[in-house]
């Protein structure tokens, strides 16, 4: 859905919404969607008061009486009050003999279905009651009723409608049943109903049901739902942090150095109302944010890590604060231990004891297989409190997976499709989760897995503390986090600043489609036998194409995408990992998140589909203070990534070549020339929807401008 239909959707009339067909007639002179979508919800309302728009049966009644009156029964069009007859019915003949001139007054449009009644029966009560004649004349926003008869007869019939249009006002959302369909016969043209005209009756006729649905109880109803739904859930604890005297002492000047000098960390509260929360100072050594918690310390000694990445210094006394984060920061920057470890202090602080709990208590949502095994290991080398932590993925053995969450599991670590069949079908229970963690949610979306997220998060308790962690900050993501986070701090790490591959040398060369191979055996035949190296492809049959022409020289490879099995992806990873192979070949399956600390060399073969997804592949390389280099083959069809590519050569102190600066040139005019032809073309729609006002940039690659913050 694009980012005006949230818009739209969220300014829409609060009350009923009726969905209607298009009509015959096009709507031509709605300028824009909204408008569009506004007028449709002013003639939803209209017609919901009328009772136009209402249900089949009335759709039946009506086309029943457009025919009678069209036959007439006395040849006229459409029926009079007098030849509709009935008992007791007037003529107007004798009143039109004293009449004055008519009087008119105005009502809301939603008041029209008031005063005509259903089936008119309103409207024929007033004018026997009052002796007047009463024609309705619909407008734009409002309706005008104008009355006939003797001035005595006006003045019964205007309090009788003020009376009624007041009283309606009040209980004009009540629901189904005001309003009813303009029935009524006139005196022989005007008097008939003239808020619809005869088109718009056959139009109404023509088209299919409307669907009438009311949102508001629907809405009401479902806060009742969850309410009830929520209602026994054990009591939560989320704040378990203290802060160090040497960290409370940090001056506000000591922190925003420490700040700059760490990656250019920014720390921001996104709560949207209310006063803003003071940002926690960050935690300069793991004592700092672990003093209180010795099996914590007693672990990370034991991996003999020396100090926090700068992203764990910032997220943690977050995290342990209780409060939801955005963590946005390059792969391999340490985000799953920010996440993992207050995770841990968070399930063993649970009021109510683990094992009672009937669930876990923990759950990483991650996009593929191979980072939820990833995470596994990661998990499983901080051995707290015996915890256990299971990985569910797709591709697995389903009942393996499905045995071992019966048997009793503290973490889950899933892809969002498998978890969410287990929970489908009532495999695991969801509702004893109360830290939860979006890892890699950019990845997650272009993966599509919104859907089975917001399915898996419709049976977490809504009070549960969430992280969601990203390399990159476009809308999609904005609006996941704006979703399902509560009032979050975000800590962003100069993700695309190339902080993490400015170690990289990055090397571009232009080139023809078919020089292609030559190039990248060029490359193999010039490594050392320290050297490893991961190449990019963009399709998984050009990964097969690439790795079988290796392996045919006797290279020794190991291919890496989505179609290969589950354990052959598994042992091309080992192979890559422990050695055995040197080159891996990959699609970008490979490029986020995988743990692989001795790349030297990234060989972009194909460029990828955007900038960020360069640095990420960059990224692959050049990890844990190492230096590392890639090489990335461009060709003409690459064009339109060549102004950001210079971007962020430019930025890191690359070397930008002259043919990449001259292809830049050629997109950008074509670009220019593209935009004079088509001037409301191409400009994407803004992108809005965006947390704060932003530019709807693509990842936050440059913050002060794109963010606005
Ligand atoms: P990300 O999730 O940001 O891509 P990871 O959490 O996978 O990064 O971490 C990358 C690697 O860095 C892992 O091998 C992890 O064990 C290691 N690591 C994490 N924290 C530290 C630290 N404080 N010091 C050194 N290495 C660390
Ligand atoms: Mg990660």
């Amino acid at each position: 859905m694009s980012d005006w239909e949230d818009e739209c959707n969220e300014d829409g009339a609060a009350g009923a919404i009726i969905q209607e067909p298009a009509t015959k007639s096009a709507p031509t002179e709605w300028k824009s969607p909204c408008d569009r979508r506004q007028r449709e919800n002013i003639v939803f309302a209209v017609r919901a008061a009328t009772g136009f728009g209402a249900s089949r049966e009335w759709r039946a009644d009506r086309s029943a009486e457009v025919i009678n009156r069209r036959g007439g029964g006395d040849g006229r069009p459409f029926p009079t009050s007098a030849n509709r007859g009935g008992p007791g019915r007037r003529t107007f003949g004798v009143e039109k003999s004293g009449s004055s001139p008519p009087v008119t007054i105005a009502v809301e449009n939603a008041s029209v279905g008031r005063i005509i009644g259903r089936g008119g029966a309103k409207i024929r009560e007033l004018e026997d009651s009052t002796g007047a004649r009463i024609k309705i004349n619909k407008g734009g926003y409002e309706g005008e009723v104008v009355i006939f008869g003797s001035s005595a007869a006006q003045q019964r019939a205007k309090e009788m409608i003020e009376d009624l249009v007041a009283d309606g006002r009040s209980q004009f959302h009540s629901g189904p049943g005001r309003g009813g369909d303009c029935g009524r016969g006139g005196d022989g043209g005007v008097g008939n109903c003239s808020v619809w005209s005869a088109a718009e009756l056959q139009a109404a006729n023509a088209t299919p049901a409307r669907l009438s649905i009311d949102w508001n109880t629907i809405r009401e109803n479902k806060e009742k739902y969850e309410e009830l739904k929520w209602k026994d859930l054990p009591p939560m604890k989320k704040t378990f942090y203290t802060e160090a005297e040497s960290v409370s002492m940090l001056r506000a000047e000591e922190v925003s150095e420490w700040r700059k000098e760490n990656n250019n960390i920014f720390v921001d509260d996104l709560k949207e109302e209310g006063a803003k929360r003071p940002i926690p100072n960050p935690c300069r050594t793991f004592l700092e944010a672990f003093e209180l918690y010795p099996e914590v310390m007693e672990n990370i000694e034991r991996v003999g890590f020396v100090k926090p990445t700068p992203i764990q210094s910032q997220a943690w006394p977050v995290l342990l604060s209780g409060e939801d984060l955005i963590a946005i920061a390059q792969t391999g920057t340490g985000k799953t231990l920010a996440y993992l470890l207050p995770g841990f202090i968070h399930m063993d602080g649970q009021p109510v004891p683990r094992a009672e709990c009937g669930g876990p208590g923990m759950l990483v949502l991650t996009p593929t297989r191979e980072l939820a095994l990833q995470i596994e290991s990661e998990c499983n080398k901080y051995r707290y409190k015996g915890y256990k932590s299971i990985c569910i993925y797709g591709g697995g053995d389903r009942r393996d997976q499905i045995n071992l969450v019966k048997g009793g599991v503290d973490i889950v670590i899933a892809t969002p499709g498998r978890l969410n069949d287990l929970q489908m079908n009532e495999l695991i229970n969801l509702h004893s989760i109360t830290y939860l963690v979006l890892d890699e949610a950019d990845r997650m979306l272009d993966m599509g897995f919104e859907p089975q997220i917001m399915k898996i998060l419709l049976d977490i308790r809504p009070d549960r503390q969430t992280v969601m962690t990203s390399a990159t900050w476009p809308s999609g993501v904005r609006r996941l986090a704006r979703s399902y986070l509560k009032n979050p701090m975000m800590v962003y790490v100069g993700t695309l600043d190339l902080a993490a591959v400015n170690t990289v040398q990055q090397t571009v060369l232009i080139v023809h489609e078919d020089e292609k191979k030559s190039y990248v055996f060029d490359f193999i035949r010039n490594m050392l036998p320290q050297d490893k190296v991961i190449i990019f492809v963009g399709k998984k049959l050009v990964a097969d194409d690439l790795s079988s022409d290796m392996c045919l020289q006797g290279l020794a490879v190991q291919s890496l995408h989505g179609d290969r099995e589950q354990c052959d992806r598994e042992e091309a990873l080992k192979d890559f990992k422990e050695s055995r192979v040197r080159i891996l070949v990959a699609t970008d399956l490979a490029s986020r998140g995988l743990d692989v600390h001795d790349i030297t060399h990234v060989f972009n073969f194909d460029f990828p589909r955007n900038i960020e997804e360069y640095v990420h592949r960059v990224g692959r390389t050049g990890r844990a203070g190492r230096s590392g280099a890639a090489v990335t083959l461009v060709t003409r069809e690459n064009w339109r990534m060549a102004p950001e590519l210079i971007h962020i050569l430019e930025r890191a102190g690359q070397e930008v070549p002259e043919e990449l600066v001259l292809m830049a040139e050629r997109y950008q005019m074509h670009k220019r020339e593209k935009d004079m032809c088509n001037p409301r073309g191409g400009q994407g729609g803004g992108g809005g929807g965006g947390w704060r006002r932003d530019g709807g940039g693509r990842g936050g690659r440059d913050r002060g401008q794109n963010w606005g913050f």
